[in-house]
């Protein structure tokens, strides 16, 4: 077996995060509905930094993560460095 050579990701920072205790559906609004309220709660999340970092990582496409909206990351992530 080689599961020890397989990286697995630190995902501690979840069991702090704000929204667990809210629900997906202020994150994960239907297409054109506010993400307002999402971001006001990852404004007050300790975990913001991890969850952002993770959801630039792993490429997640959908949803408010770190307090950044979809478009928003996308926009990162075209920034030269
Ligand atoms: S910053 Fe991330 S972990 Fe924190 S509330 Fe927002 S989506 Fe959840």
């Amino acid at each position: 077996m080689y599961t020890d050579t397989i990286p697995t990701p630190d995902l501690g920072w979840q069991r702090e995060a704000l929204c667990a205790q809210t629900g997906a559906e202020f994150f994960f609004p239907e297409p054109g509905s506010s993400v307002r309220e999402a971001k006001r709660i990852c404004g007050m999340c300790e975990m913001r930094s991890a969850c952002l970092e993770y959801a630039l990582a792993n490429d997640e496409r959908f949803g408010v993560w770190g307090g950044m909206s979809e478009k928003e990351r996308l926009s990162l992530r075209r920034v030269p460095r």
